[in-house]
C-alpha cells in the first residue's frame, strides 16, 4: 500500500485551502475562495464580501435589502469584493510581494479580478470552475496569447475530497491511525 496516495498533490491543497476560505464568503451570490502561493507557502487568502468592515450582506439580507437574491438587481451594483481581489488587498495591506506568484480560485476570475491579477505580477491560475465566456473569455484567451498569465482548471479528487470531510468531521490528531484505516 502507498501512504503517499493519501496525501492531497501541491494542487489538491492549495484548492481545499481556497475551498476553505470560500467557507467564510459574506456575499451570497455564491460562495468564491482565494489562495495566493508562491514557492509552496500561502502569502494571502480572501473571499468574496462586502469591503472590509462594511455590513454583510448574510446580515442584511443579500447585497440590499428586500433583493431576493444578492444578484437579483440587473441595475444595483454587487456590493462584494471578489476573493482574488480581496486577497491580492491582503497582501497589499501587509506588504507582502505578490510578484511571480500563482493564485488558487475556486471560480475562474472575472474579467476585472483577472487584470488585477496580471497586474499583481501573478502568472498562474488554477480554478476549479469556468466562468467566463464569449467575448470575456477571448479577453482572457489573448491574455494568455500575450504570455502575461497562464491558466489551469483542476479538480479535487473524489478520494481526497473524502478524506478531508473525515478529518473536518472528526478530531483529526486522533493518536491511532482510525481515520486511514477507512479508506483502505
Ligand atoms: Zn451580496
Ligand atoms: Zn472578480
Amino acid at each position: 500500500m502507498n501512504l503517499e496516495e493519501n496525501r492531497p498533490t501541491w494542487d489538491e491543497y492549495f484548492l481545499m485551502m481556497a475551498k476553505l476560505a470560500a467557507t467564510r464568503s459574506t456575499c451570497l451570490a455564491f460562495p468564491v475562495g482565494a489562495v495566493i502561493v508562491k514557492d509552496r507557502q500561502i502569502l494571502a487568502t480572501g473571499y468574496n464580501g462586502s469591503p472590509s468592515g462594511s455590513v454583510h450582506c448574510t446580515a442584511q439580507g443579500f447585497c440590499y435589502p428586500g433583493l431576493s437574491s444578492c444578484d437579483a438587481s440587473k441595475t444595483l451594483p454587487s456590493r462584494a469584493v471578489h476573493a482574488e481581489a480581496n486577497a491580492i488587498a491582503q497582501a497589499a495591506k501587509h506588504g507582502i510581494s505578490t510578484g511571480g506568484a500563482s493564485i488558487y480560485v475556486t471560480l475562474e476570475p472575472c474579467i476585472y479580478c483577472l487584470k488585477l491579477v496580471i497586474s499583481a505580477g501573478i502568472r498562474e491560475v488554477f480554478y476549479e470552475t469556468v466562468f467566463n465566456s464569449g467575448e470575456k473569455a477571448e479577453l482572457r484567451d489573448s491574455f494568455v496569447s500575450e504570455g502575461l498569465v497562464e491558466f489551469k482548471q483542476i479538480q479535487l479528487s473524489e478520494t481526497m475530497a473524502k478524506r478531508a470531510a473525515l478529518l473536518l468531521m472528526n478530531p483529526t490528531s486522533v493518536p491511532k491511525d482510525a481515520l486511514t484505516e477507512s479508506f483502505r
